[in-house]
C-alpha cells in the first residue's frame, strides 16, 4: 500500500519536538494570541521575506479578509482561473462580488494572461492568481494588467509555500498574499489554519482587527470583524514544521523530478519541471486520456491518488448560475478529464516511488 499522503510518516520525524511544543501551550494555558502566535507570524514572514504575517482561522478566511481590506465586495467582479480550489471563487462570493472565470495554460496549469485580459470589463475590481499545485506563477504580467486596470491583486499561495520566481518567495511582493495551513498542504497544521501576508502595515494593523471582532484591544470593537484567529496549539505546532519546510519542498522536488525520469517512456503527460525552488510539488500532476482505467489500475495495485480537481470552478453546480457553459474555458475543461495526482510527500522513499511508476509502465503497455 502506497498512500495518497502520508501524515503519519511526518509526524514520525519530528515527534518529540511537536509534543514539547504542543505541552508547553497547555502548560501556560495561552490558547489564544500570545507570544507563541506571534513569533509564529514573525519567523513566517521573515521566511517569505515579508513585513507582516497576520495569522487567521483557515486559507479561505484570509483570501475572504484580505479582499474585504482591499475594499472588494458588491457590485465587483474578481478574476479567479477556473482550474483551483473551489475557495478561491467562495472566497469572493462571500464577500458579495462576483467571480469571473477564466482559462489556464495548458502547459502550467496557471491562469493564462490573454484569457485574463479578455474577461476584464468595467466592474473588475480585483484579480486572484494561484500558485497552483505549488508552482510559483511569474506574476509580472498580472502586476502590469493590475496597474493599468487599477486591480487589486491578491494572491492565492495556498499550495506553494516557500515556492520562489526569480529568487523570490510568493509572498515577498508586499501584496495581500494568502496562505492555507490545512493539514495536507506542504506547511500543514494539525487542524486548520491561515494566514495573510502583506508588505503594508495599514492592512496588517486591520486585518488583525479584523480576525478579532474589529477590536483593537478587549471589549473595543471599531468596526464589525469576526472571530477567525490563528490557534496558539496550531501556531506552536507550525513553527516546529517552519524550519522543516524548505528540506521537505527540496526533497518533493526531488521526487517529482524521479517520476518523471521513470514516467519518460509512459504514455501519460509529466508535469513540466522548473527550476528547482520554483515549483514545490504540493500535488505532482499527470496526464491521461484514459484515466477511468489508471484508477482502477493503481487502485488495483493498492496506490493513492486525487483528482485536483473533478469539475473546473465554472461547471460547478454553485456556479452554474453565473451561465458559463461546457466550451467556454477548453483548456480547464480538458484538464479536469485528463489529471490524475500520484502519490507526494517528503517522506515518499525511492522504492515507492519506483513501485508507483512501474505501476504506471505496466499500465502503458
Ligand atoms: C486549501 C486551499 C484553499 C483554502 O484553504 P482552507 O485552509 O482549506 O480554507 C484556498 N485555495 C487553494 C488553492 C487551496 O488549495
Amino acid at each position: 500500500m502506497i498512500p495518497f499522503l502520508d501524515l503519519a510518516a511526518q509526524y514520525k520525524t519530528i515527534h518529540s519536538e511537536i509534543d514539547a511544543a504542543i505541552k508547553q501551550v497547555i502548560e501556560t494555558s495561552s490558547f489564544a494570541g500570545g507570544v507563541v502566535l506571534d513569533t509564529f507570524e514573525r519567523h513566517f514572514a521573515a521566511y517569505l521575506d515579508a513585513s507582516y504575517a497576520v495569522g487567521v482561522g483557515n486559507g479561505t478566511d484570509a483570501l475572504e479578509l484580505a479582499l474585504k481590506v482591499a475594499g472588494v465586495g458588491a457590485g465587483h467582479e474578481v478574476l479567479v482561473p477556473a482550474n483551483s480550489f473551489f475557495a478561491s471563487a467562495e472566497a469572493v462570493s462571500n464577500v458579495g462580488a462576483t467571480p469571473v472565470f477564466v482559462d489556464v495554460d495548458e502547459k502550467t496549469f496557471l491562469m493564462s494572461e490573454d484569457s485574463a485580459r479578455s474577461a476584464i470589463t468595467s466592474r473588475t475590481k480585483a484579480i486572484i492568481p494561484v500558485h497552483l499545485f505549488g508552482r510559483a506563477m511569474d506574476v509580472g504580467w498580472v502586476t502590469e494588467l493590475a496597474t493599468a486596470k487599477d486591480l487589486v491583486v491578491v494572491e492565492d499561495c495556498a499550495q506553494a509555500h516557500g515556492a520562489a520566481i526569480n529568487g523570490s518567495r510568493i509572498g515577498s511582493s508586499g501584496r495581500l498574499t494568502c496562505f492555507s495551513f490545512y493539514p495536507g498542504k506542504n506547511l500543514g497544521a494539525y487542524g486548520d489554519g491561515g494566514a495573510i501576508v502583506t508588505g503594508n502595515s495599514e492592512w496588517a494593523a486591520t486585518l488583525k482587527m479584523l480576525r478579532d471582532h474589529g477590536s483593537p484591544a478587549k471589549y473595543e470593537h471599531t468596526c464589525v470583524g469576526r472571530n477567525s484567529r490563528l490557534d496558539t496549539l496550531q501556531a506552536a505546532v507550525l513553527s516546529v514544521k517552519l524550519t522543516y519546510l524548505d528540506e521537505w519542498n527540496r526533497r518533493r522536488w526531488e521526487h517529482a523530478q524521479r517520476y518523471n525520469q521513470l514516467l519518460r517512456d509512459s504514455d501519460v503527460v509529466v508535469p513540466e519541471l522548473p527550476k528547482s525552488g520554483e515549483h514545490v510539488f504540493h500535488l505532482y500532476v499527470i496526464r491521461t486520456q484514459r484515466r477511468e482505467a489508471l484508477r482502477q489500475h493503481l487502485s488495483a495495485r493498492g496506490i493513492g491518488y486525487g483528482i485536483h480537481y473533478p469539475a473546473p470552478l465554472h461547471l460547478t453546480p454553485a456556479y452554474e448560475e453565473l451561465g458559463f457553459k461546457r466550451g467556454r474555458l477548453p483548456v480547464a475543461e480538458l484538464l479536469a478529464d485528463e489529471i490524475i495526482s500520484l502519490p507526494m510527500y517528503a517522506e515518499l522513499t525511492s522504492e515507492q516511488i519506483e513501485e508507483v511508476a512501474d505501476a504506471i509502465r505496466d499500465f502503458s503497455r
